[in-house]
Protein backbone atom coordinates (compact mmCIF):
# COMPACT_ATOMS: atom_id res chain seq x y z
CA UNK A 1 0.00 0.00 0.00
CA UNK A 2 1.47 3.25 -0.93
CA UNK A 3 2.45 5.31 2.51
CA UNK A 4 0.25 8.66 3.59
CA UNK A 5 3.69 10.35 4.79
CA UNK A 6 7.19 9.59 4.09
CA UNK A 7 7.87 9.38 8.68
CA UNK A 8 7.55 5.55 7.50
CA UNK A 9 11.06 3.15 8.30
CA UNK A 10 12.00 -0.24 8.06
CA UNK A 11 12.51 -2.06 10.92
CA UNK A 12 15.58 -4.32 11.33
CA UNK A 13 14.61 -8.04 12.22
CA UNK A 14 19.12 -9.19 13.11
CA UNK A 15 18.85 -11.54 15.63
CA UNK A 16 20.55 -9.97 19.29
CA UNK A 17 23.54 -11.13 20.47
CA UNK A 18 24.23 -12.77 23.43
CA UNK A 19 25.34 -9.43 25.15
CA UNK A 20 21.77 -7.85 24.05
CA UNK A 21 19.65 -10.79 24.89
CA UNK A 22 21.64 -10.94 28.47
CA UNK A 23 20.23 -7.03 28.89
CA UNK A 24 23.11 -6.50 31.40
CA UNK A 25 25.03 -4.20 29.34
CA UNK A 26 22.03 -1.87 28.64
CA UNK A 27 21.32 -2.05 32.43
CA UNK A 28 24.33 -0.98 33.44
CA UNK A 29 24.85 1.91 30.80
CA UNK A 30 21.36 3.14 32.35
CA UNK A 31 21.95 3.29 35.29
CA UNK A 32 25.17 4.96 34.79
CA UNK A 33 23.45 7.93 32.66
CA UNK A 34 20.72 7.87 35.87
CA UNK A 35 23.61 8.18 38.71
CA UNK A 36 25.62 10.70 36.44
CA UNK A 37 22.33 12.97 36.79
CA UNK A 38 21.51 12.45 40.64
CA UNK A 39 24.89 13.48 41.79
CA UNK A 40 24.66 16.48 39.90
CA UNK A 41 24.53 19.68 42.16
CA UNK A 42 21.89 21.63 39.91
CA UNK A 43 18.56 20.30 40.12
CA UNK A 44 15.89 20.25 37.77
CA UNK A 45 13.29 20.54 40.11
CA UNK A 46 11.34 22.97 41.60
CA UNK A 47 9.11 23.37 44.89
CA UNK A 48 5.64 24.18 43.09
CA UNK A 49 3.30 26.26 43.63
CA UNK A 50 5.46 28.16 46.42
CA UNK A 51 7.97 28.08 43.53
CA UNK A 52 6.98 28.90 40.09
CA UNK A 53 9.08 28.89 36.64
CA UNK A 54 8.42 32.14 34.57
CA UNK A 55 6.54 31.19 31.57
CA UNK A 56 7.04 32.32 28.03
CA UNK A 57 5.04 35.64 27.16
CA UNK A 58 2.93 33.32 24.56
CA UNK A 59 2.18 30.52 27.08
CA UNK A 60 -1.18 28.66 26.55
CA UNK A 61 -3.12 28.66 29.82
CA UNK A 62 -6.40 29.08 30.68
CA UNK A 63 -8.58 30.97 28.58
CA UNK A 64 -10.35 34.23 29.26
CA UNK A 65 -13.41 36.17 27.79
CA UNK A 66 -12.86 39.45 27.20
CA UNK A 67 -14.76 42.88 27.77
CA UNK A 68 -14.38 45.75 25.90
CA UNK A 69 -13.14 49.29 27.22
CA UNK A 70 -16.69 49.88 28.32
CA UNK A 71 -16.72 46.96 30.31
CA UNK A 72 -19.33 44.51 27.75
CA UNK A 73 -18.82 41.25 26.72
CA UNK A 74 -17.24 41.33 23.34
CA UNK A 75 -18.56 37.51 22.45
CA UNK A 76 -21.30 37.38 19.79
CA UNK A 77 -21.75 33.91 20.12
CA UNK A 78 -20.93 32.93 16.70
CA UNK A 79 -19.47 29.53 17.10
CA UNK A 80 -16.50 29.98 14.83
CA UNK A 81 -14.61 29.40 18.34
CA UNK A 82 -16.26 25.87 19.02
CA UNK A 83 -16.41 24.73 15.42
CA UNK A 84 -12.47 25.46 14.94
CA UNK A 85 -11.75 23.55 18.22
CA UNK A 86 -10.61 20.35 17.51
CA UNK A 87 -11.36 18.73 20.51
CA UNK A 88 -14.99 19.57 20.65
CA UNK A 89 -14.13 21.21 24.06
CA UNK A 90 -16.62 24.14 23.68
CA UNK A 91 -20.65 24.41 23.91
CA UNK A 92 -22.50 27.86 24.70
CA UNK A 93 -26.29 28.61 24.38
CA UNK A 94 -26.63 32.21 22.27
CA UNK A 95 -29.40 34.60 23.14
CA UNK A 96 -30.52 38.11 21.89
CA UNK A 97 -29.60 41.44 23.65
CA UNK A 98 -32.92 42.89 25.21
CA UNK A 99 -33.35 46.62 25.86
CA UNK A 100 -31.38 47.68 28.54
CA UNK A 101 -28.56 45.53 28.47
CA UNK A 102 -26.33 47.62 26.13
CA UNK A 103 -23.64 48.01 28.55
CA UNK A 104 -23.95 44.44 29.14
CA UNK A 105 -23.23 43.15 25.72
CA UNK A 106 -21.53 44.46 22.82
CA UNK A 107 -23.25 43.11 20.04
CA UNK A 108 -26.89 42.07 20.00
CA UNK A 109 -26.25 38.53 20.50
CA UNK A 110 -24.27 37.45 23.44
CA UNK A 111 -23.36 34.21 25.30
CA UNK A 112 -25.72 33.25 27.50
CA UNK A 113 -24.12 29.80 28.45
CA UNK A 114 -20.30 29.50 27.18
CA UNK A 115 -18.67 26.32 28.79
CA UNK A 116 -15.06 25.01 28.18
CA UNK A 117 -14.12 21.56 29.07
CA UNK A 118 -10.60 21.86 30.16
CA UNK A 119 -10.57 17.97 30.57
CA UNK A 120 -10.75 17.82 26.28
CA UNK A 121 -8.55 20.88 25.69
CA UNK A 122 -5.14 20.82 24.01
CA UNK A 123 -4.65 24.35 24.75
CA UNK A 124 -3.64 24.48 21.14
CA UNK A 125 -5.19 27.92 20.35
CA UNK A 126 -7.64 27.65 17.64
CA UNK A 127 -10.32 29.34 19.55
CA UNK A 128 -8.36 32.39 19.75
CA UNK A 129 -7.28 32.16 16.05
CA UNK A 130 -10.55 31.57 15.22
CA UNK A 131 -12.77 34.36 16.98
CA UNK A 132 -13.88 37.93 14.95
CA UNK A 133 -13.86 39.89 18.32
CA UNK A 134 -10.99 39.41 19.79
CA UNK A 135 -12.89 37.68 22.66
CA UNK A 136 -11.08 34.96 23.61
CA UNK A 137 -7.41 34.38 24.98
CA UNK A 138 -5.90 32.24 26.38
CA UNK A 139 -3.49 33.27 28.84
CA UNK A 140 -0.59 32.38 31.14
CA UNK A 141 -2.63 31.09 33.83
CA UNK A 142 -2.78 27.61 35.02
CA UNK A 143 -5.86 25.28 35.14
CA UNK A 144 -5.61 23.60 39.19
CA UNK A 145 -5.65 20.20 39.42
CA UNK A 146 -8.69 18.57 41.05
CA UNK A 147 -9.55 14.73 41.70
CA UNK A 148 -13.19 15.25 40.12
CA UNK A 149 -14.09 15.61 37.07
CA UNK A 150 -17.06 18.46 37.41
CA UNK A 151 -14.75 21.12 38.10
CA UNK A 152 -13.08 21.52 35.17
CA UNK A 153 -16.03 22.43 32.76
CA UNK A 154 -15.24 26.07 33.22
CA UNK A 155 -18.37 28.53 32.86
CA UNK A 156 -18.74 31.75 32.64
CA UNK A 157 -17.99 32.69 35.96
CA UNK A 158 -14.49 31.20 35.64
CA UNK A 159 -14.01 32.45 31.96
CA UNK A 160 -14.91 36.31 31.83
CA UNK A 161 -12.86 38.83 32.87
CA UNK A 162 -13.85 41.01 36.06
CA UNK A 163 -15.56 44.63 35.32
CA UNK A 164 -12.74 46.24 37.12
CA UNK A 165 -10.50 47.74 35.01
CA UNK A 166 -7.38 47.41 37.35
CA UNK A 167 -8.24 43.17 37.40
CA UNK A 168 -8.66 42.79 33.56
CA UNK A 169 -6.24 40.14 32.34
CA UNK A 170 -3.43 41.53 29.77
CA UNK A 171 -3.13 39.92 26.55
CA UNK A 172 -1.30 42.46 24.71
CA UNK A 173 1.71 40.46 24.99
CA UNK A 174 0.06 37.86 22.62
CA UNK A 175 -0.69 40.49 20.41
CA UNK A 176 2.09 41.44 17.37
CA UNK A 177 2.98 44.96 17.42
CA UNK A 178 1.33 45.55 14.30
CA UNK A 179 -2.32 44.26 15.76
CA UNK A 180 -1.39 46.64 18.90
CA UNK A 181 -0.36 49.58 16.87
CA UNK A 182 -3.88 49.02 15.37
CA UNK A 183 -5.61 48.59 18.20
CA UNK A 184 -4.86 52.35 19.09
CA UNK A 185 -6.90 53.44 16.28
CA UNK A 186 -10.06 54.10 18.31
CA UNK A 187 -12.04 55.71 15.46
CA UNK A 188 -12.59 51.89 14.92
CA UNK A 189 -15.30 50.69 16.72
CA UNK A 190 -13.55 46.95 16.88
CA UNK A 191 -10.68 48.53 18.89
CA UNK A 192 -13.15 50.42 21.41
S1 LIG B 1 -7.35 25.83 22.99
FE1 LIG B 1 -7.79 24.39 21.29
S2 LIG B 1 -8.63 22.60 22.28
FE2 LIG B 1 -8.72 24.23 23.80
S3 LIG B 1 -10.76 25.10 23.58
FE3 LIG B 1 -9.41 26.30 22.26
S4 LIG B 1 -9.54 25.32 20.24
FE4 LIG B 1 -10.36 23.86 21.76
S1 LIG C 1 -15.46 33.66 21.62
FE1 LIG C 1 -15.29 34.64 19.61
S2 LIG C 1 -15.47 32.96 18.14
FE2 LIG C 1 -16.22 32.19 20.10
S3 LIG C 1 -18.42 32.53 20.02
FE3 LIG C 1 -17.51 34.29 21.02
S4 LIG C 1 -17.20 35.78 19.37
FE4 LIG C 1 -17.52 33.80 18.39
Amino acid sequence: MQPLTNRSQVVSNKKMTLMERIYLPAIIKGMSITLRHFFRPKKATIQYPEQKRPFSQVYRGMHVLKRDDQGRERCTACGLCALACPAEAISMVSAERKKGEEGLYREEKYAAVYEINMLRCIFCGDCEEACPKEAIFLTDRLVEADYLRKPFVFGKDELVEPMEKSKRIDVSKRQTPAVLKFKEQKQYAHNR
